[in-house]
């Protein structure tokens, strides 16, 4: 089975991925442009079980998300990047793509929460829009 690394930016926090992602997912949604500095979030979808911290540990900051289940937001105490967001409604890890060591093979399949994106985010044409949250897909 294939096992992906990550860290945080000072390498504090380290994880393992295991196997492939449920999904890859472009957010544009208020909260990740904050979270980020930027117009997105590119989370890659992990089941919980597939996804270990092997080294360090982290902050957690918890938000409700648009369903009203927690968002568990995991940050490096010492460098501040904020490594993934546990998606409780879905049982997996939302893992943001930027601190995975290789990141070449892993592709954005959907935008969600389009309507929020600032009126200059530029959309790949080949990745379906999703002005919310598809309702089959927790949140
Ligand atoms: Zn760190
Ligand atoms: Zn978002």
């Amino acid at each position: 089975m294939e096992i992906r690394n990550g860290s945080c930016g000072c390498g504090s926090l380290k994880y393992q991925i295991e196997g492939d992602p449920i999904n890859s997912v472009f957010c544009y949604c208020k909260e990740c442009q904050k979270t980020t500095g930027s117009d997105k979030w590119f989370g890659t979808w992990i089941p919980k079980n597939n996804f270990k911290i092997i080294e360090g540990s982290p902050l957690i900051y918890s938000r409700q998300g648009d369903s009203g289940k927690d968002l568990n937001l995991l940050f490096c105490p010492d460098c501040g990047v904020n490594i993934c967001a546990e998606v409780t409604v879905g049982n997996f890890y939302s893992v943001a793509v930027s601190t995975i060591d290789d990141i070449h093979n892993i592709k954005p399949t959907m935008s969600i929460y389009t309507a929020s994106a600032p009126n200059w985010a530029v959309f790949p044409a080949d990745v379906p829009k999703f002005d919310i949250l598809p309702p089959d897909m927790g949140g």
